[in-house]
């Protein structure tokens, strides 16, 4: 446990019943109003604290609230003593909250889906971790666990209770093996990071969560700032440990204001709640893809493959985040592959396709060069694939098919991408997708760059956009290698057999989605209307797999690539 005061100066506010006055900004607002605004600074937007029964009231629909059981758990299992007594210290505690332990469990309902809800209140103790907080947040774990519920954790605490010794810090493995058995029953479970949240809570169930919502400015960190800057005796960078500075470093997945976070809640779990019955079937319009190679319109067997070159680079077309935009409802971006990084060539999160949810994950280009720059051109960082690797284990926990979109000239070949891992990373990700229980449905909608692509590519179902490529190497790599002069590129891409009408000849493609006339970039809206169709045709011929069989054809799918037919079966392409 750190010492709580460490992470006080300046924070909390005033309380006066009339008048609150603002811990950072020192602004006043009208105590009512402060109430209203759930306790928000209306003028410079910091989260005040909230206790444990009032974010209750603020997060779970009225009149769904009873009580978790929670077993009695020892007092002062020590004796111990410092220049108080133990059990002074936690009456003390108990008359200044009017609760018993710094933990509430409770059942409820989120926006009418049921959850299962534990709060931490920093006012006890300083949120501390002791077996009794430890036994209500695994008590709330295992309603969540009989009944089928998510779990929802709001999270506050300056670590394990030093008072409680050993068997304070035991609460840490106790509650995150309770986390586990959520994860082995496939039931969402979500963090809320409230301000501040240190040490044994931070390292043990606060972080397991599948998903890790963050208040503005909460700070979350293992060691607080006062130990780690006399450790390094160094001045802490701005921001540090702040929502802020975790999301930008991969930590969490969200940043949500507490005026958001109830709706945000409610849809991840309603996403989640898979099992409530089988969606209708959506009607989703016509899907037109084209599957068999002799059938391909003219013009698009015609083209030349350096043509679909040039238009698959057009930075007109939709990114992934434009179709996730025009055809995912209620789309949450998820961030982060909670190590160090958020790589912004990779984007992925939960959204509603129709009536079912999906998880989609995509690299992600931009339209003009400072997106594109922003965005590192699409070409993802280790990070990016480990991102993807961690929201195709979420897909595969809940249940929900997986939709990746293809778009990248490659994995970013720089230093750093080579100190990481890069090889590591790509190869991680083809043998996760390889054995995904889930449908999975992927679709190049632009760039199809070698192992870059491929690892969000290993699916069951293999679309591609018709002015679209998928190569080993570029164009313009195989030329300055092979032909040792990049104006070859024209003929390098003819020679490499990029363009949809080769993939799907060699079957390297299930099928090639037809783009608006002109191409993708001239009509994104469109382009991306036909993608979606197509999506959802695959995802909704998927749905009904069971498991088992969706791994033993998508390994013999992959498995068959190169091998010479028997004599007497080829087809004639
Ligand atoms: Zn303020």
């Amino acid at each position: 446990m750190i010492d709580t005061t460490d992470l006080s100066p300046g924070r909390s506010e005033e309380t006066d019943p009339e008048w609150i006055r603002c811990g950072p900004c020192r602004a006043l607002t009208y105590g009512k109003r402060f109430e209203r605004e759930l306790r928000v600074c209306p003028s410079c937007g910091h989260h005040g604290r909230v206790d444990s029964a009032l974010r209750v009231q603020q997060l779970l629909d009225p009149d769904s609230v009873t009580e978790v059981a929670v077993a009695a758990t020892v007092a002062d299992p020590l004796g111990f003593a410092d220049l108080r007594a133990y059990p002074d210290r936690h009456a003390e505690a108990v008359r200044r909250t009017g609760r018993e332990t710094g933990v509430i469990a409770v059942r409820g309902r989120i926006e009418g889906h049921p959850v299962v809800l534990a709060v931490m209140d920093f006012a006890f103790l300083g949120g501390s971790l002791g077996t009794a907080e430890g036994e209500a947040i695994t008590a709330a774990a295992e309603a969540a666990l009989d009944e089928r519920a998510p779990l929802i954790v709001v999270a506050a605490s300056g670590g394990a209770r030093m008072q409680e010794g050993a068997l304070s810090l035991m609460q840490m493995a106790k509650t995150s093996n309770a986390f586990a058995a959520l994860d082995e029953a496939g039931l969402l479970t979500i963090t809320v990071v409230t301000d501040p949240t240190y040490g044994g809570v931070a390292a043990s169930f606060a972080t397991l969560s599948d998903v890790v919502i963050a208040e503005p400015g909460a700070r979350m960190g293992f060691a607080g700032p006062r130990v780690i800057q006399q450790t390094i005796r160094q001045e802490l960078p701005a921001g540090f440990q702040t929502a802020e500075f975790l999301l930008a470093h991969g930590l969490v997945d969200r940043v949500v204001r507490r005026s958001e976070l109830r709706q945000t809640l409610g849809r991840l779990v309603a996403m989640s709640r898979v099992d409530d019955g089988a969606p209708e079937a959506e009607p989703a319009g016509v899907a037109q893809v084209w599957t068999d190679p002799a059938r391909l319109p003219a013009e698009l067997a015609a083209r030349e493959p350096r043509e679909a070159v040039a238009l698959s680079r057009m930075p007109q077309r939709p990114t992934a985040l434009d179709h996730a935009g025009h055809w995912l409802d209620g789309f949450i971006e998820l961030h982060g592959d909670r190590a160090g990084a958020d790589c912004p060539a990779i984007v992925g999160g939960l959204g509603w396709l129709g009536a079912r949810p999906v998880v989609l994950v995509g690299h992600q280009k931009g339209h003009t060069t400072a997106e594109l720059v922003r965005r590192k051109f699409g070409m993802p960082s280790p990070a990016g694939f480990r991102k993807a690797g961690r929201l195709f284990r979420l897909a595969a926990k809940l249940g929900l098919p997986i939709v990746t979109l293809i778009d990248t000239p490659g994995a970013d070949p720089g230093l750093a991408a080579e100190e990481e891992g890069q090889a590591i990373a790509v190869a991680e990700s083809l043998r996760l997708m390889g054995r995904l229980p889930v449908p999975v449905v992927a679709v190049v909608t632009g760039e199809g760059g070698s192992g870059g692509a491929l690892a969000l590519g290993v699916a069951d179902r293999v679309l591609m956009c018709a002015n679209s490529i998928y190569s080993v190497i570029s164009p313009e790599g195989c030329a300055a290698i092979l032909w040792k002069r990049p104006d070859a590129a024209g003929e390098a891409a003819k020679a490499l057999r990029i363009s949809a009408p080769d993939l799907l000849r060699l079957g390297v493609v299930d099928g090639v989605v037809p783009e608006p006339p002109g191409g993708a970039h001239t009509d994104p809206a469109t382009a991306a209307e036909l993608v979606s169709r197509a999506v959802a045709a695959a995802v909704a011929e998927l749905a009904d797999h069971k498991p088992e069989e969706l791994l033993r054809q998508r390994f013999a799918r992959f498995r068959q690539f190169g091998v010479a037919p028997t004599p007497g079966t080829e087809t004639t392409a």
